[in-house]
């Protein structure tokens, strides 16, 4: 459902994805991990044109990803993205925040769309904060909020960069639980995490960058037990 192509990226002189090419099955859960400024967050933020990628092809449910602006839609409805910062709408409610892709890109009825949006807050197991601001909750319901916000989109694949990296401990359960169950429930997901644990629970396979190139990809049981690399060995000497 995704397929990246030789792409080639740079930031002026700086080339940041090199040569990556990956195929990611619909249903499959894909973890993707490596040292800072690996290009992990560009390689993501190129699936959903956040970023334009220089050479190479990517196509993503059949919509290759060029400068027509009729793929760009296409891509912003099927893609949804949560990142390390919530990035969420300040001034709006909870409610709002969810509602408002659905009622201006998809047209649809703000009561379906409210219903909708409360559908999913209870997925996420915070439908009694709806009528608050952002501002007024933990982070860990903020991420919530985020994921619930993005699902509302109906996508048909997920992008988290570090969706738990900014959070206190105590916090990372309930978002990578959310996560877990949303995994769980067959969604196509590509996951820029460190959390071991939860690639060990529901990656299908992990994706170990370095330099902007796919150094290794394998099941987390090849990746952590069986690395093949040395700089895969290097990557979880520090991190584990
Ligand atoms: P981290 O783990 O720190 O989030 P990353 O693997 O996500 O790192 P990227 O954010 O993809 O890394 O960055 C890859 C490289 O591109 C880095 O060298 C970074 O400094 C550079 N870079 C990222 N964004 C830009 C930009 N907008 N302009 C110029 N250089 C950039
Ligand atoms: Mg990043």
């Amino acid at each position: 459902v995704i397929t990246l192509d030789r792409v080639n990226k740079w930031y002026g002189s700086l080339h940041v994805l090199r040569d990556v090419s990956l195929s990611i099955a619909e249903r499959e859960r894909i973890v993707v991990c490596g040292p800072s400024g690996s290009g992990k967050s560009t390689m993501i933020r190129c699936i959903n044109r956040l970023e334009t990628h220089q050479e190479g092809r990517i196509v993503v449910d059949g919509t290759e990803l060029t400068d027509d602006l009729r793929a760009l839609d296409t891509i912003r409805r099927e893609v949804g993205m949560v990142f390390q910062s919530f990035n969420l709408f300040p001034h709006l409610t909870v409610l709002e925040n969810c509602t408002l892709a659905p009622i201006w890109v998809r047209k649809m009825p703000k009561a379906e769309a409210e219903e909708l949006a409360m559908e999913y807050l209870r997925r996420v197991r915070i439908p009694e904060q709806a009528k608050k601001y952002p501002g007024q909750l933990s982070g860990g319901q903020q991420q919530r909020v985020a994921i619930a916000r993005a699902l509302c989109m109906k996508p048909k694949i997920m992008l988290f960069d570090e969706p738990t990296s900014a959070l206190d401990p105590e916090m990372i359960k309930e978002v990578l639980d959310t996560m877990i169950e949303l995994a769980e429930s067959g969604m196509t997901m590509v996951c820029v995490t460190h959390e071991m644990g939860f690639a060990r629970r529901v990656a299908d396979r992990v994706v170990f960058m370095d330099r902007g190139e796919i150094v290794e990809i394998g099941t987390p049981h090849d990746m952590f037990e069986n690395p093949q690399t040395e700089r895969l060995q290097l990557f979880l000497s520090q991190i584990l």
